[in-house]
This record gives structure tokens, C-alpha cells and sequence, in this order.
């Protein structure tokens, strides 16, 4: 896929459910190399925002553009063919082992096709091999190296949102987008996804688009913040601007 880093642009996004309009004319650009950070109270429409960004949700009105490629209407695995990759709120992991998740995350970084994947032709055993390698990196990274070979439905809450990031850093993305990374975790676990985060954009050059809740996760880590609330985009700007910003504050309090 795309190597070349690319702006992602979210322009006039609108996301109807019945009665319900989740995302109202919704516009901002993610620069590349950048973590932007996606907040807003529950119900403000950001796990529908990845949705969309994914083309899982098709938007009602806008568009979404990616190095030259509008995603509205494609089908999610040409997103992710250009090197788009997600991690879920609910984690949706596959009734197998960490390893396998990773193979499974890997896919479509795969060249040969499923019938020769069927047939195991000699490409094949070689390019499983490569892959091997490739998973057993990615489970280095996030941490997950002794437990390869483990059912993921079997480790603690916190690991399991490391195999999500990692299932995500299989396809080998050139974005990354974070739902709530660290919804439900400890302290501890939060500084250590916080540090693997960081990692993705210093080590690997990601560009990170980062749902989170927990703000002081969210001011390490972002260059910028978009915060929606009832699906309309009420600020956009540095993190430490956006925490002082009126309007922001009311809809965080209620107000
Ligand atoms: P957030 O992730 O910010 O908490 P969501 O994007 O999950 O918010 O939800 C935004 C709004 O859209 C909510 O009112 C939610 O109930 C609604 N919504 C989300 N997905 C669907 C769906 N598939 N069908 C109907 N309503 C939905
Ligand atoms: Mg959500």
C-alpha cells in the first residue's frame, strides 16, 4: 500500500441513524506523523467518526479523502489496503491465539491468493515463514512475545488490548486508529499503552488518530485535538488550548 505519508481528510461528514443524526457536517484534516486526538462526551459520535473513516459506515452527506482515494463507498478492505488500521472499543478479537490474530491481521498484506493459500504451494510456505517473522515482531512490540501461543480469549483485559493494537499493526498501516486504547485498564497498564502509543509514532512513524477519555493520556500524547459533541465538531487545536476553551468545558460539564 501507500508508503507516502498523506493527509486524511474528514470533510462535511454527516451520519444518519433514523431520527439520530450521529455525525453532523463533520470537517478536519489529520495531518501525517501527527497523534490527533478524537474527544467528546459518550454519544458524541466518535466510535460512528472510525466507522465511517473505515467505510464500515457510509456517510449520508461529505466526504472522506486519503491520498487522492475518496473512502466513502469503498469497501473497507481497499481502506485497508491504503494502510488504514483500526483497534475497537469492544474488543473484537478472533477465537484463536495471539499469533493467529496477528496471521489474521496480517492478511491482506498477503500476496498470493486463498487458493494457493489452500493449495500450500511452495510461495506460499515460504512467504508463511516470512510472516511468522513478521508476527513474531509485532509481538516483541507490543509486549506479547511468551504468549504467542496462547487462546487471546484466555489473557487478562489488559493483554487483550495489546493483541487488538498489535492484530492492527499487522496490516502494516500508515494510520492507526485508536478507539479508547485504554478504556478499562489500571494505571499501570494505561502508562503502558500510553508509552506503546508513542512507540507507533516514533518508531514505526504512524500517524495516530486516538479516541480517548482519559485527558491527561490525551495531553501527552496529541499535537492536536478535535473534540465533537452531539456529532458537531466544537473545537479544534492544541490539546492545552482545547482544555481551556469554554465551549468544550460546558460540554464536558454538562454545562
Ligand atoms: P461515541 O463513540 O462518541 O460514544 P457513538 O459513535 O458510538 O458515540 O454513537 C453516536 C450516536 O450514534 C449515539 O447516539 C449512538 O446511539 C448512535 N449510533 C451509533 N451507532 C449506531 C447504529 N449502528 N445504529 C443506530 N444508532 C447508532
Ligand atoms: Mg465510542
Amino acid at each position: 500500500h501507500l508508503r507516502q505519508p498523506s493527509t486524511l481528510h474528514v470533510d462535511g461528514v454527516t451520519v444518519r441513524f433514523g431520527a439520530v443524526t450521529a455525525l453532523n457536517h463533520v470537517s478536519f484534516d489529520v495531518e501525517p506523523g501527527t497523534i490527533h486526538a478524537v474527544i467528546g462526551p459518550n454519544g458524541a459520535g466518535k466510535s460512528t467518526l472510525f466507522n465511517v473513516l473505515t467505510s464500515v459506515y457510509r456517510a449520508s452527506e461529505g466526504s472522506v479523502r486519503y491520498a487522492d482515494h475518496e473512502l466513502t463507498g469503498m469497501r473497507p478492505h481497499a481502506v485497508a489496503g491504503l494502510g488504514i488500521a483500526r483497534t475497537f472499543q469492544n474488543i473484537e478479537l478472533s477465537h484463536t491465539t495471539v499469533a493467529g490474530n496477528f496471521l489474521l491481521g496480517r492478511h491482506q498484506q498477503m500476496r498470493q491468493g486463498t487458493v494457493a493459500a489452500a493449495l500450500r504451494l511452495p510461495g506460499v510456505r515460504r512467504e508463511e515463514r516470512e510472516q511468522r517473522r513478521a508476527i513474531e515482531k509485532i509481538a516483541e512490540f507490543v509486549g506479547l512475545r511468551d504468549r504467542m501461543d496462547v487462546l487471546a480469549s484466555e489473557l487478562p483485559y489488559g493483554d487483550q488490548k495489546r493483541v487488538d493494537l498489535g492484530r492492527a499493526l499487522a496490516a502494516d498501516p500508515s494510520v492507526l486508529l485508536l478507539d479508547e486504547p485504554v478504556a478499562g485498564m489500571t494505571r499501570h497498564e494505561r502508562s503502558d499503552i500510553s508509552a506503546l502509543i508513542r512507540r507507533t509514532h516514533e518508531e514505526l512513524g504512524l500517524t495516530v488518530v486516538l479516541v480517548e477519555h482519559d485527558m491527561p493520556l490525551v495531553m501527552g500524547l496529541a499535537q492536536v485535538c478535535t473534540v465533537l459533541d452531539f456529532g458537531t465538531v466544537i473545537a479544534t487545536g492544541e490539546p492545552r488550548a482545547i482544555r481551556s476553551n469554554p465551549a468544550v468545558i460546558e460540554a464536558y460539564l454538562g454545562g
